[in-house]
């Protein structure tokens, strides 16, 4: 076994209602195994993470929340808190680039959102990434480090070394094209990442955090994102509505972290 787990988190979007979201969680079980080198996170709609908090079998997955708004309670109609999700999930992902680009979430309502999951001991999933436009004005170095300071701002480095920041370039997800990212530009901004917490919290913290890749993962280009240097492992979205995609994906992950352990 490897000392690092792959982190897999299965993005399902707003798709789903509470039956579909039982019926994808039965077919994951019955093909996926327990791995301790693995870890599998689901993030189904909101109405279905309660039914499926008691259905999961918890040695295998993990829940996550799609997003959460920052005040723990308070007159905010049809909003849920970081909070009301505490015995839920374990983790909740913020920043999604569709919440920032349908929902205009900006850089300080991510920062108020990371500070709000960790005042409620919910391990954030902070989304980070460059607009096609921003990539082709080579504006990407610039873009991610004001998200990352940002997103961080009110982080101790304690608190860094626990959380996951996912680098989703938004014109490789495939709802906003799907452009396939090529691994090894990949790997340069996963580096680039890795080196700004290094300035911000020091070498332990860069090295501690887990760093995750996505746009368009599926089953059989995962590999490729998984062995690059510093990636902690993927969040996937389309491919995860898919139970053989995403069996798929797991398949991927337990025969790269097999094949790490022979070494
Ligand atoms: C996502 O929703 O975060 C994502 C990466 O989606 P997809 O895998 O469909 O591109």
């Amino acid at each position: 076994m490897t000392d690092r787990k792959i982190l897999l988190v299965g993005n399902w979007k707003m798709h789903l209602n509470v039956q579909q979201s039982s019926l994808l969680v039965h077919r994951l079980h019955e093909r996926i195994r327990i791995r301790r080198d693995i870890e599998l996170v689901l993030a189904p709609s909101m109405l279905s993470l309660q039914p499926m908090s008691v259905q999961i079998d918890r040695r295998k997955f993990r829940l996550a929340a799609q997003n959460a708004y920052h005040k723990d309670e308070g007159t905010c109609t049809g909003e849920v808190s970081f909070t009301m999700l505490q015995d839920l999930v374990h983790y909740v992902i913020i920043g999604h680039s569709e919440r920032r680009i349908y929902f205009g979430e900006t850089l300080e309502v991510v920062r108020d959102k990371v500070a709000a999951a960790l005042r409620n001991d919910i391990t954030p999933i902070i989304c980070i990434g460059e607009t096609e436009v921003e990539h082709k004005a080579g504006e990407t170095r610039q873009v991610l480090h004001d998200q990352i300071v940002t997103a961080l701002s009110n982080v101790t480095s304690s608190q860094v070394k626990e959380l996951v920041i996912a680098y989703e370039p938004v014109w490789a997800i495939s709802t906003f094209g799907g452009t396939l990212a090529k691994p090894s530009d990949v790997q340069e901004t996963l580096n680039f990442i890795r080196a700004q917490v290094k300035d911000l919290y020091g070498p332990s913290a860069a090295k501690a955090f887990r760093l995750l890749y996505g746009g368009s993962v599926d089953n059989q280009i995962v590999r490729g994102y998984l062995e690059l240097e510093g990636c902690d492992g993927a969040l996937i979205g389309s491919a995860s509505l898919n139970y053989e995609k995403f069996s798929g994906i797991c398949d991927a992950a337990y025969r790269l972290q097999t094949e790490r352990g022979e070494q």
